[in-house]
């Protein structure tokens, strides 16, 4: 299944400590997801998170969940969860999307046209939007 979500940064402080702190969640991410054979992809501005998890349906349920009860961010939104036939992001464990490319520009264009109102914030259009940057983007990474 794939679940997509976005959701309110709540990690404080400069941005060498956000970044530290996004580093951390990644590290965890990584390893985890390797685990339970979860893929997906991770972007990220000042503001928000939008996140694409892809797997078995128990594991990203219960990555989900985990994901859900973190205090490092608030207001964690599905925008679409549905049963797909090929992963997307297969070769990833979590990439991340990294601010050089127009990842925050192009997250915040999409919460924009919808008054940051999560229900009117298409799924696929999300999904989309990350798949296509982090093919054109040379500093999406994984470990
Ligand atoms: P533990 O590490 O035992 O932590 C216990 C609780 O504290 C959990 O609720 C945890 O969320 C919270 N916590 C842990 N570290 C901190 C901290 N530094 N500050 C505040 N609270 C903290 N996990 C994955 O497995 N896969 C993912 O793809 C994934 N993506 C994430 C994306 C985002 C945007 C965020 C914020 C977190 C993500 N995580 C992901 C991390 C996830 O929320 C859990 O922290 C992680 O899975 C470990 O779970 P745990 O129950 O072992 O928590």
């Amino acid at each position: 299944m794939r679940v997509v979500y976005v959701s309110h940064n709540a990690l404080k402080g400069s941005d060498a400590k956000v970044s530290e702190e996004i580093d951390q969640i990644l590290d965890t991410a990584r390893t985890l997801n390797r685990q339970a054979g979860i893929t997906g992809a991770l972007m990220f501005n000042r503001g928000l998170f939008a996140q694409v998890l892809e797997g078995p349906v128990d594991m990203v349920e219960a990555t989900f969940e985990r994901i859900q009860c973190d205090l490092r961010h608030t207001d964690v939104s599905i925008l679409s969860c549905k049963p797909i036939t090929e992963r997307s992001f297969a070769h990833w464990s979590m990439a991340y999307i990294g601010s050089r490319v127009q990842a925050p520009a192009t997250l915040l264009k999409i919460a924009e046209e919808t008054g940051f109102d999560p229900r009117q914030i298409d799924g696929d259009a999300v999904h989309e939007a990350l798949l296509t940057l982090l093919l054109k983007s040379d500093t999406a990474s994984d470990r």
